[in-house]
């Protein structure tokens, strides 16, 4: 495990520290990594998917997985309303007949993987899709200049 690595993990377990009940207190079983240049759009969204869920909802909800993919940003979660261990990537779109505060918590994630896909994985600068050696990945200018060294491992097509 490299330092760049390790760095993504202990962005998972600040942000399950920060938002708890988002998390039910403790790290997803699932393999979680969270780029630097994301920490910020990841941790508003969690923000902002805490303030539209009451205690019930809550209570059924439970995010299982974050991750970097493709370039892309992956929210899994967990809706036990649907059933037991339900599972739904969210490229999905909403069930119907969806609580009200579910919806608007799509667009909450929906708004943070648009905002990803255009901001530098590694410093958070204004950054676009690039593909490089077969790595995917949103970059800054300067981050694309640099892929060999910059670059996410993560970010491998193998991935
Ligand atoms: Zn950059």
């Amino acid at each position: 495990m490299n330092e760049f690595v390790m760095e993504q993990g202990l962005h998972v377990l600040r942000l399950v520290e920060a938002h708890p009940r988002l998390f039910r207190g403790k790290p997803p079983r699932t393999s979680c990594h969270v780029p630097t240049g994301w920490f910020v759009i990841v941790d508003k969204m969690f923000q902002d998917i805490n303030a539209v869920l009451d205690e019930a909802e809550a209570a059924q909800f439970q995010i299982i997985q974050i991750k970097e993919k493709f370039g892309g940003l992956r929210v899994c979660q967990d809706w036990e309303f649907q059933g037991w261990g339900y599972w739904r990537p969210l490229e999905d779109p909403p069930l119907p007949g969806l609580h009200q505060g579910f919806e608007r918590l799509f667009l909450i994630i929906e708004d943070a993987i648009r905002r990803a896909e255009q901001t530098c994985l590694r410093c958070g600068n204004p950054g676009s899709l690039r593909m490089i050696k077969g790595w995917h990945a949103p970059l800054c200018a300067a981050h694309a200049e640099n892929p060999e060294q910059e670059m996410s491992c993560n970010s491998k097509r193998s991935g």
